[in-house]
């Protein structure tokens, strides 16, 4: 390892309180799993871990990825300090596995799965949101006995794909009431010491059409993160009122803002536009809004999309993508260009509304890189940034990113050579660490 990495990668030592250049001794563990204190963080010394240190060049583009061995200590569950590798006798051998940072699924309904119990395919009866919400009245409370039991095993899923943190939709409607987030909260709490939970409180059937607006007030004090809304003008038949009463139980009960908006045609593009002006308005709320879906952006002529997007990069507005192939396909790349937050999740992993969510956000990176071609070194391991809530090891230049000293201790181990080949391979997770702490992997 050459010096300019070496200084690079143990930046944040000194303010960890060492001196540069004068490591302090590592800690010897025996234990493998690492030791706890009482707060669930791990103190624990790894050797052997392959991390990204620059890119090679040549004079047409990055050819290939550099890296180098580490031994990365680890406490309170914190990055510690990075060293050079050394062959420590009671450390734990990471085996020359890439460290990654753990990944974020931003959207799923952990609340409604059919995950851990019998297969069951979409069915074709219901064509529209409406027909879904009807269906919902019935299957829900078919569903709701389960919903503690089957969340849980979908976070383990999640888990088993390197995932260590969800923003989940949670049912709010008058069929399930408060209990599915109830329950959800229930498995949430089950899985605190691994697994990490923000939960947007979602109108699925409708803020106005149910008449949820009583129910989304006491959802709103139940420890909840976000205000959902579901097509103001499709389903709500009133796209002013709709938002209007959304941004006002967000700012009340000072919640973010995370919007279910398949409409996607002009009615969506109003709704995108109308949101951008509330929140230019109301600018505690940038950085703290979203669109999932927001499939109108994919049907806009390029100039207006560049003008929309640039809007939505000025009011902090994100765009929660699926990364849909086929007929909706999104115009990530622009997103990207005007520098819009861009994050996707798995959705329905497997329900009534979808059966080919496969939990993986690797997965959901390669989709990307494969839906519009990004198959060269540099730009495979720019699309790891869609799975981590844009942590990336390296920057667009071959900086060190991460890991650094007070990062939390919160990644995975895989057999791969860098974050291009991670990406292009999918490979299994091979270990993982939560607030420095190894987890097992389950899978059902
Ligand atoms: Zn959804």
């Amino acid at each position: 390892m050459n010096r300019k990495n070496f200084l690079s990668l143990s930046t944040g030592m000194v303010g960890a309180g060492l001196l540069a250049g004068v490591p302090k001794p590592l800690m010897a563990m025996t234990d493998f799993t690492g030791s706890s204190n009482k707060n669930n963080a791990g103190n624990i010394t790894l050797k052997n871990v392959l991390l990204e240190t620059g890119f090679e060049s040549d004079e047409f583009e990055i050819t290939a990825t550099k890296t180098s061995l580490f031994v990365v200590e680890i406490r309170d569950g914190k990055i510690f300090s990075i060293q050079p590798n050394s062959n420590l006798k009671d450390a734990i051998d990471a085996k020359g596995y890439l460290m990654l940072p753990a990944m974020k699924d931003m959207h799923i309904h952990l609340d409604k799965t059919f995950y851990g119990g019998p297969w069951k395919a979409r069915s074709k009866k219901q064509k529209s949101v409406v027909d879904m919400i009807k269906l919902e009245e019935k299957i829900i409370p078919q569903l709701l006995p389960h919903s503690t039991e089957r969340a849980e095993k979908i976070i383990e899923l999640l888990q088993s794909h390197g995932t260590d943190f969800a923003r989940s939709h949670c049912n709010i409607e008058p069929t399930s009431k408060l209990d599915s987030l109830k329950n959800l909260q229930q498995a949430i709490l089950n899985k605190k010491n691994s697994f990490g939970v923000e939960i947007v409180a979602f109108p699925q059937h409708g803020l106005l059409y149910s008449r949820s607006e009583g129910l989304m007030k006491e959802a709103a004090q139940m420890d909840i993160d976000f205000i959902g809304g579901l097509d103001p003008t499709t389903i709500d038949q009133n796209m002013t009122k709709s938002m209007d009463l959304t941004i006002r139980l967000a700012l009340d009960y000072k919640k973010g803002i995370d919007i279910h908006l398949h409409e996607s045609g002009e009615s969506g593009l109003k709704t995108i536009e109308y949101l951008t002006e509330l929140v230019m308005e109301n600018p505690t709320l940038k950085g703290k809004t979203f669109v999932s879906h927001a499939f109108a952006l994919g049907r806009l002529e390029q100039p207006k999309l560049d003008q929309v997007c640039a809007n939505l990069a000025e009011a902090g507005i994100g765009i929660i993508s699926t990364v849909p192939i086929g007929k909706s396909v999104m115009p990530i790349p622009t997103l990207y260009k005007h520098k819009v937050k861009v994050m996707t999740g798995t959705d329905s992993v497997i329900d009534h509304w979808s059966t080919f969510g496969s939990g993986n956000m690797l997965g959901k990176a390669n989709l990307l890189a494969q839906l519009y071609g990004w198959s060269d070194e540099l730009a495979l391991s720019r699309c790891l940034r869609i799975a981590t809530d844009d942590i990336l090891p390296l920057d667009d230049k071959g900086e060190q990113l991460w890991p650094k000293a007070g990062d939390a201790a919160n990644f995975n181990l895989f057999k791969a050579s860098c974050s291009a080949e991670a990406v292009a391979r999918v490979p299994q997770v091979r270990a993982r660490y939560y607030n420095g702490v190894e987890q097992k992997i389950l899978i059902s």
